[in-house]
């Protein structure tokens, strides 16, 4: 960590019930936490319930959607508007997840819309970016990095990347249980600050980098210990509140 106030971000995907929002609320000490910013993003439909009982009473938790809809509102049967997270207390937004991009076809310019509909109406986003593992064997994973960010640069600007958030996410290390190595993601959290760098030196001094992939209460603290990694996306790892609690605590002590 590089002296940026470590990020820790639960993604429960399309996992999560009543009793694990329960669980959080009586479980998880977010106050325990202060030198960290804690968030969770709990399927859509379970937004305003988290708000309400967990942040509500927890000003050190934050409350995040999974995806939005690009545009402002209007005949989008199924989506969600930012104006809808302002509603809801969700003041995050994960956009281009690996899941988004490969399932349902989110391109890199799609994502950079959902990136700048959220900048403009004052909803943090966190754009996800990584390469599969084909992409890494033919060593294209600085280039399929690059393209993810290049595309909310020439929509949003380099400056958007003062707001926001970026989550390098190797396709092959989520979910699967093979974490990059500390060495691994930290050479790739350079290349994207290095990248920034490019553009504006001051804004790829600032931004917030996280890792993500097989995170785990066992592995966090050395990753944590890489210069350019700053806190943590995590999927599987987040639905079970100790556990996700045991990665922000090696955040806490890492920053
Ligand atoms: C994710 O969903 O963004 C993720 C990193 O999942 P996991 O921690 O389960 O690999």
């Amino acid at each position: 960590m590089s002296g940026l106030k470590p990020f820790i971000a639960a993604n429960w995907k399309m996992n999560g019930n009543n009793a694990l929002i329960s669980e959080f609320a009586q479980q998880f000490d977010a106050e325990a936490l202060s030198d960290i910013d804690v968030l969770v993003c709990p399927p859509s439909v379970y937004l305003e319930r988290f708000s309400y009982q967990v942040a509500k009473h927890s000003s050190a938790i934050a409350v995040g959607a999974q995806n939005l809809n690009e545009n402002d509102s209007g005949a989008f049967t199924g989506e969600i508007s930012t104006a809808m997270l302002h509603e809801v207390n969700a003041k995050f937004v994960i956009v281009g997840h690996s899941e988004r991009r490969s399932i349902y076809g989110e391109t890199p310019e799609l994502v950079a819309k959902k990136y700048n509909v959220a900048l403009t109406n004052q909803i943090t986003p966190i754009l996800c970016t990584g390469e599969s593992e084909q992409e890494r064997d033919n060593e294209q994973t600085f280039n399929v990095i690059a393209k993810d960010i290049d595309a909310v640069i020439e929509l949003c600007g380099i400056k958007s990347f003062e707001q926001g958030i970026i989550a390098y996410e190797p396709v092959w290390a989520i979910g699967t249980g093979k974490s990059a190595t500390p060495e691994q993601a930290q050479e790739v959290h350079q290349f994207i600050r290095s990248h920034l760098a490019k553009y504006d030196d001051e804004v790829a001094a600032g931004v917030r980098i996280l890792y993500g992939g097989s995170v785990n209460e066992k592995n966090a603290a050395e990753l944590f210990k890489q210069n350019d990694i700053n806190g943590a996306l995590v999927g599987g790892a987040s639905l079970v509140s100790e556990k996700f609690m045991a990665i922000c605590q090696n955040a806490q002590s890492n920053k």
